[in-house]
C-alpha cells in the first residue's frame, strides 16, 4: 500500500529531516508513528499525501509512484488518501455536512451521491443530527468527527492521521481511536502520528519510531517507548 525506499527529505533552509527512510506498509495495517518533536514525523507523513516531495529516493502509494506523479494527476492520489490533522482544519464558514459535502465536490461527485454518501458518512461518526452546526458550535471532539467524515468519504485507501487526538482531552481521544479503529476494520489503511503514550501502549499496534530522521525501531505491536 505505502512503500519507501532510500527516502531522504531535506528543507531548502538546509535541514535533513528525513536520512534514507525504507519502509513497507501493507494494506489494511493500522500503524503508529512516534518519535521527539522534530524527529520527522511530519514530514514523513507529509511525503505520503504529497504535500511535500523527497529530495532523494521512491515513494509508492497505492499504486502511485509519487516522484513521477504528475502535478495534474495529483487529485487523484488525494482522493485516495484521507488526511486528518490535529487543529481539525475545517472550514468555518460551511456546516459539518458542507465540510464533508466538499471534499466530494472537488473530485467532481454528482450531486445525489454527494448527498448521499455524506449522509451516511455523518452518521458512521456519531454526527448526523450536528449536520447543519458550523465548526465553532462544536466541540473538539466533534470537530474531530467532522474531520474523519471529511477524510473517508471519498473512501481512501489510506488515512493519514497527524496527532489526530492532539488536541482532545482523554476521554474524547479514546472515541476518535475507536472510530479510527472501526474505519481500519472496514478496510482503510492507517498512518497515525502520535504523542499519545496512553493509547499506543493500550491499543496496541505496530509502531514505527522515528528519531534524527531515521527509523530506529519498528514493531507488531509494539510500544510508545517514551517518557513524555
Ligand atoms: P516532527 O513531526 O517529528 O516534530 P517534523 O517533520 O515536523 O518533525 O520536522 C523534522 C525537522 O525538519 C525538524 O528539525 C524541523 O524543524 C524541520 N522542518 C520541518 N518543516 C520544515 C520546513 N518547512 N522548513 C525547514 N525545516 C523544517
Ligand atoms: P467538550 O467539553 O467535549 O469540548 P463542549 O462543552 O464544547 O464539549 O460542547 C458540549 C456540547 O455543546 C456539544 O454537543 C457541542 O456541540 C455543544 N456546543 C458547544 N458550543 C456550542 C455553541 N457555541 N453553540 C451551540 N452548541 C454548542
Amino acid at each position: 500500500m505505502i512503500e519507501m525506499q532510500d527516502v531522504w527529505k531535506t528543507y531548502p533552509d538546509g535541514t535533513h529531516a528525513l536520512r534514507g527512510i525504507s519502509v513497507k506498509v501493507d494494506s489494511n495495517e493500522f500503524v503508529y508513528v512516534v518519535g521527539p518533536s522534530g524527529a520527522g514525523k511530519s514530514t514523513f507523513m507529509k511525503l505520503i499525501y504529497r504535500e511535500e516531495r523527497p529530495t532523494k529516493g521512491q515513494i509508492f502509494v497505492d499504486n502511485f509512484n509519487l516522484a513521477k506523479l504528475k502535478r495534474r494527476k495529483i487529485p487523484y492520489l488525494r482522493r485516495n488518501i484521507g488526511v486528518i490533522f490535529q487543529d481539525f482544519r475545517l472550514l468555518p464558514k460551511l456546516t459539518a455536512a458542507e465540510n464533508v459535502a466538499f471534499a466530494m465536490e472537488v473530485i467532481e461527485a454528482p450531486p445525489k451521491l454527494i448527498k448521499r454518501r455524506t449522509a451516511e458518512v455523518l452518521e458512521l461518526v456519531g454526527l448526523a443530527d450536528k449536520k447543519n452546526s458550523y465548526p465553532s458550535q462544536l466541540s473538539g471532539g466533534e470537530q474531530q468527527r467532522v474531520a474523519i467524515a471529511r477524510a473517508i468519504v471519498n473512501n481512501p485507501a489510506v488515512i493519514v492521521a497527524d496527532e489526530p487526538t492532539g488536541n482532545l482531552d482523554p476521554d474524547t481521544s479514546w472515541g476518535i481511536m475507536r472510530l479510527l479503529e472501526e474505519i481500519n476494520y472496514r478496510g482503510t489503511t492507517i498512518v497515525m502520528a502520535t504523542h499519545n503514550k496512553e493509547i499506543v501502549n493500550t491499543m496496541r499496534k505496530r509502531v514505527i519510531a522515528i528519531e534524527n530522521g531515521v527509523i530506529v525501531r519498528d514493531e507488531q505491536r509494539g510500544e510508545y517507548g517514551y517518557e513524555d
